[in-house]
């Protein structure tokens, strides 16, 4: 495998970008070695500067559920972008893109588009405050909602995987963290504490500490509690929304929460997320309320068309979902039998590197990270590219044939074998 080209583009980004990176995971250092740097990708293939492919499983981290550079998505950004890249007034594509989400997650009355993951929950948080006048948030530990202070405690993701759990410089006296998947300590604490919480964000299938999945009764306690006791409920699904089902968790689950995050899918892979739900909390934005959030960039004309071109796929496709299972199912049975712990929900799954069921941070936090750091670059002189940590999802597309699932099965295996 030739690394010339990745390795020089990589020194010369250490001088001018902080670890050479702009989001901290890129960079490798929890698997080891030095980021590859991308020429161009295609369906579910990437090709590096060295020429190298990999069969790609990470899919830029979940937006990509088509693949890459999906033809209905290309024409529909360049198309755009002929007509303008950005006006800063709004555009009918935006109420487009709002209808679709809506008719596809019913718990969404109204919503906002924004630009990033992070700024839905953090958006999503502030009108929970101004709605009901409290200031606290339950989140769970190992659980990820973007960057902003509040959400940056224990806080799974790049943060779990470089061991800064919690980031210096962060102000969250008002967060309170508790164990996923744990109903009887939530409802302890919201005996205590309900009086400050303004609301319970969660992933309802949790993907930031790798995928775990919600045990039944967990979010049920958590649409209870919160009910009974004044609290908004969020559900993040800026990975799980249209990648679960096109409804998301939610409706899988059949639980509606008062607010949702959604990014990644929604952007078709550019800049965009959204946070929505009840009529009564979202009409408290501005303009027409007191609460204020706003953004140059927020319903960019050419993110709002690869979401719409992506979302019309998905809808148009009625089998897609049951197919991405099928092909997720075979990749866990590959990995599998390769003699890990495989937490699957749909399209997006994590091997573990633990003999044990992982069900929260605490059993998650059990894996040999570096037996992980092994095999991902065995994975990875093999031609398959996976998450460059323990603690992330990989995900699969509708652009990966059973060829390559079975292709990645069989390097998995022979990856795994050569480090016992
Ligand atoms: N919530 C969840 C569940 C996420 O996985 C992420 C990003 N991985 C975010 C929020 C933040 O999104 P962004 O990176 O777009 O800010």
């Amino acid at each position: 495998m030739k690394t010339r080209g990745s390795r020089a583009a990589f020194r010369r980004a250490l001088r001018s970008i902080p670890g050479g990176v702009n989001s901290p995971v890129r960079a490798f250092r929890a698997v080891g070695g030095d980021p590859l740097f991308v020429r161009r990708a295609s369906g579910a293939w990437l090709e590096d500067l060295d020429g190298n492919r990999y069969l790609d499983f990470v899919g830029s981290w979940g937006p990509l559920i088509l693949g890459h550079a999906h033809p209905a998505i290309v024409a529909a950004v360049t198309a755009a972008a002929r007509r303008g890249t950005t006006f800063g007034a709004p555009t009918p594509g935006e109420t487009d893109l709002a209808e679709l989400i809506k008719s596809a997650i019913p718990s969404i009355k109204l919503l906002r588009l924004v630009s990033s993951g992070t700024e839905a929950c953090m958006s999503a948080l502030r009108l929970a405050r101004a709605f009901t006048k409290r200031a606290g948030v339950i989140k769970f530990d190992g659980c990820y909602h973007g960057h902003a202070d509040p959400f940056l405690v224990k806080a799974g993701s790049g943060a779990a995987t470089f061991g800064t759990p919690t980031s210096p410089g962060v102000e969250a006296d008002h967060t309170l963290v508790l164990p996923y998947n744990d109903p009887e300590t939530f409802i302890r604490a919201m005996k205590k504490s309900w009086r400050k919480m303004a609301a319970v964000i969660v992933e309802p299938v949790a993907g930031n500490m790798g995928v775990v999945p919600p045990l039944m009764g967990f979010l049920e306690t958590l649409r209870e509690e919160t009910r009974r006791h004044g609290t908004l409920l969020i559900f993040d699904e800026v990975i799980t929304g249209f990648r679960v089902a096109w409804g998301g968790a939610q409706t899988v689950i059949g639980i509606e929460p008062d607010l949702t995050t959604l990014g990644k899918i929604i952007g078709g892979g550019l800049p965009l997320a959204a946070y929505g739900g009840r009529r009564d909390v979202m009409s408290l934005l501005a303009p027409g309320g007191p609460v204020y959030q706003a953004g140059t960039l927020s319903g960019n004309p050419l993110a709002v068309a690869a979401g719409l071109a992506q979302l019309r796929k998905l809808e148009a496709d009625p089998g897609i979902y049951r197919r991405l299972d099928r092909l997720g199912a075979d990749l866990e049975q590959g990995f599998k039998s390769s003699g890990v712990t495989v937490n699957r929900v749909g399209s997006m799954m994590t091997a573990f590197f633990t003999s044990g069921p992982v069900t929260d941070w605490k059993s998650a936090s059990r894996c040999d990270t570096a037996a992980y750091g092994r095999y991902f670059r065995r994975m990875l002189a093999s031609g398959i590219y996976l998450p460059p940590s323990q603690f992330e999802a990989m995900f699969v597309s509708a652009a990966h044939s059973g060829r390559d699932i079975d292709r990645a099965a069989r390097v998995a295996l022979q990856a795994r074998s050569g480090l016992r």
